[in-house]
């Protein structure tokens, strides 16, 4: 970049040109004046001359004595400034003349402008008073010359004085202004233009010590001002948008940004998982692998997380080694665990790199949003932290950041697979439990209770068993196990005579599954099961709040063979709208929940308003966890005649049962 106009050399043209205008103007004005005083000096002094002439004038005139008046008029002649003298009689008539000198020509404009010649007229009288007509004009005239040459050297001289004055003045301003603006100015513009490019945004210019209080100064420091906020904005923005470069995944600022954005868009009761992974073989000072190869091995493994995630988790990389996951769908222990044991198998499968073989190490550290005082970066605290201690278990170790949830996912997770393999080894029983109509004490149905082997060899049902089951989804398998089996117990008593109605538990999980309608039309048809003898028992509670929903799997239930009935009825549907849609609902028995019954009969409110339900509905109820003589007499007052529970039979295993009522 060249400056191609300098401003020394603006500055220079305005001041000359008007330096030329107003030293012009000057002169002209000037040159007037002069000329016009010189001109009233020759009439002046032609005056005083004239005066002295005048009188021996006027008597040689009076007198007609033309030789005296002409050696007057010759004698005026060494009065130097005079061209020419005239006598001039009253009616115009010249009388007499004289001319001094032969007097050079003066330019006609010259003349024109500055009226020349100059010349003056003195009446010359008789002596005496009583004639007051003059007797002729003494007409006296300047040389123009003279006068003219007057004007050239006075042109001269101020032409000269002024542009001297012009030059020197306009020399000191452009001094000036060189000194003060150009050449810093010069400075500014050469320092900014050499810039290296990485130096333009956080630049400053130095404040010169002579222009803190001028607009110099106040230029640079509106400069700097303004670099400053561009860096900051700068900065801002790049720690926002900046992205590892090998594998353009969110740095750790980005990271935290999104992970903010995602607690503020969440309801504060979610729960989700973060999750930090180290790849040993990835750390810097590890020597296993060289750069290149180790970029090579980072988007290859980088490639293998992404295939283990689900679209709604976040990736995010905190250094060359370290990789967070913020994942969404981890809303228990066990998920994020599954995941986590997911990710380090895929991750520590061998990598071929450059013929040699790598079998990557991890540590996994996890830290689950449990409570929603916690911000982005303690979330992230607590996943790092707990990798840090996975790292100091040893190879390949995965931990929560809260120890319990470490043992529950384990515990979890050994649990289903304990229920994979229990249902393979045959550590499952059905064991069923009458139903009794406690007016006779004789059974009407029976209630199929899953059962699994203990180590001690008892059997029981696990608290937790149905709900980590429905979680990690090995209910649909368990579920399929428990239908056949009831299915076959039923088939056996059928063939046998025995027309006993069998009840199954479904959970909620199980009636969203979309082919679950249809497999029970297959186990019925492949067992042959008399329509209505085989009843499912839906938890009220687990109803998705979905009524049509509702109404379409029951009817279809209904179409394919097999009765309803509403478990722990009184618990889950406080909802009259739902309560209205009882009527049409293809539902054949409701069972009053154990928590109603077993404070009977000191408090029989909740009793009272189902067995009311059911009364106006015309549903049979059947009382749940009757263990005492009173509730049942109680129960039986209230016209409420089927009755199951410890009074009559815990479940009992099938051969039992059989023993024991048939
Ligand atoms: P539920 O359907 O309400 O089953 C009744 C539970 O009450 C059974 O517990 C039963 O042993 C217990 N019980 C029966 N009579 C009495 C009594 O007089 N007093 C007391 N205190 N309890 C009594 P269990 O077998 O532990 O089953 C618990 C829950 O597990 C069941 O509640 C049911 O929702 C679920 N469940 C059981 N088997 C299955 C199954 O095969 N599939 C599914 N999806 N869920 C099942
Ligand atoms: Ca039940
Ligand atoms: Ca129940």
């Amino acid at each position: 970049m060249r400056v191609s106009r300098s401003l020394t050399i603006k500055q220079m043209a305005t001041v000359s040109g008007v330096a030329v205008v107003t030293i012009s103007v000057f002169i002209v004005i000037q040159l007037f004046h002069f000329v016009q005083q010189r001109r009233i000096d020759y009439a002046q002094q032609m005056e005083n001359v004239a005066h002295t002439v005048r009188q021996p004038l006027s008597q040689a005139v009076l007198k007609a004595d033309i030789g005296q008046a002409e050696r007057i008029l010759n004698s005026l002649k060494p009065a130097g400034i005079l061209a020419r003298a005239d006598v001039v009689l009253p009616g115009g008539l010249q009388a007499l003349h004289a001319d001094f000198a032969p007097t050079k020509p003066v330019p006609k404009l010259i003349a024109k402008i500055f009226e020349l010649p100059v010349q003056i007229t003195v009446p010359l009288y008789s002596v005496e008073p009583s004639n007051p007509k003059p007797l002729a004009l003494l007409v006296l005239q300047a040389d123009s010359w003279r006068v003219y040459q007057f004007i050239l050297s006075a042109l001269s001289t101020m032409v000269t004085t002024y542009l001297l004055l012009a030059l020197i003045l306009s020399v000191a301003i452009s001094w000036c202004i060189n000194r003060l603006i150009v050449r810093p100015l010069r400075r500014i513009a050469v320092e900014l233009r050499d810039l290296p490019p990485q130096e333009t945004i956080a630049h400053q210019l130095k404040l010169p010590d002579r222009h803190r209080d001028d607009e110099l100064g106040m230029m640079i420091r509106s400069y700097n001002h303004n670099q400053q906020i561009i860096e900051t904005v700068h900065d801002e923005m790049s720690r926002l948008t900046t992205r590892f470069a090998l594998t353009n995944l969110p740095n750790q600022t980005l990271f935290l940004a999104l992970l903010e954005q995602h607690l503020n868009a969440v309801a504060e009761k979610d729960i989700f998982t973060l999750l930090v992974l180290r790849i040993e073989t990835l750390q810097e000072a590890n020597g296993v692998v060289t750069d290149e190869q180790r970029d090579v091995l980072a988007l290859a493994l980088l490639d293998k997380i992404r295939n283990c995630i689900d679209s709604q988790t976040v990736i995010g990389q905190l250094s060359d080694s370290d990789f967070v996951l913020l994942m969404k769908r981890a809303s228990t222990p066990e998920r994020a665990m599954r995941m986590a044991r997911l990710l380090q198998i895929r991750l520590t499968q061998a990598v071929a790199l450059q013929q040699m073989q790598v079998r990557p190490t991890i540590s996994i550290g996890m830290a689950a949003r449990e409570d929603s005082h916690l911000n982005a970066q303690d979330l992230l605290n607590r996943a790092a932290s707990a990798m840090m201690s996975a790292r100091l278990e040893g190879k390949n170790q995965i931990l929560f950041f809260n120890p319990l949830m470490t043992e529950r996912a384990h515990r979890r997770l050994t649990q289903e697979h304990d229920i994979l393999q229990g249902l393979s080894d045959g550590q499952f029983a059905l064991f069923l439990q009458p139903q009794i109509d406690m007016r006779s004490g004789q059974p009407v149905g029976a209630e199929a209770l899953l059962r699994m082997r203990q180590p001690d060899g008892s059997w029981s049902l696990p608290e937790d068993l149905i709900v980590n089951a429905e979680e990690s989804g090995v209910i649909t398998a368990l579920g399929r196990w428990v239908f056949e089996e009831a299915c076959r117990v039923l088939a056996d008593w059928q063939k046998r005579g025995i027309t006993l109605p069998l009840s199954v538990n479904i959970s909620a999980v199980q009636l969203r599954e979309a082919d679950r309608v249809a497999h029970l039309r297959e186990l019925i048809q492949q067992y042959q099961i008399k329509p209505g003898s085989l009843m499912l028992e839906i938890t009220e509670t687990a109803q998705p709040g979905e009524p049509e929903l509702v109404l379409r799997l029951l009817n279809d239930l209904q179409q394919a063979g097999v009765s309803v009935a509403l478990d722990d009825f009184g618990m889950g549907y406080a909802n009259l709208n739902w309560l209205s849609q009882f009527k049409s609902l293809p539902v054949s028995k409701l069972k009053m929940d154990r928590s109603f019954v077993c404070i009977l009969p000191e408090d029989d409110t909740m009793v009272r308003i189902v067995a009311a339900i059911a009364d106006i509905i015309k549903l049979d109820v059947i009382a749940e966890g009757v263990e005492t003589c009173d509730q049942r007499d109680w129960l039986l007052a209230r016209g409420i005649q089927i009755g199951q529970g410890y009074l009559y039979s815990e479940a009992l295993p099938v051969a039992q049962f059989e023993q024991r009522y048939f």
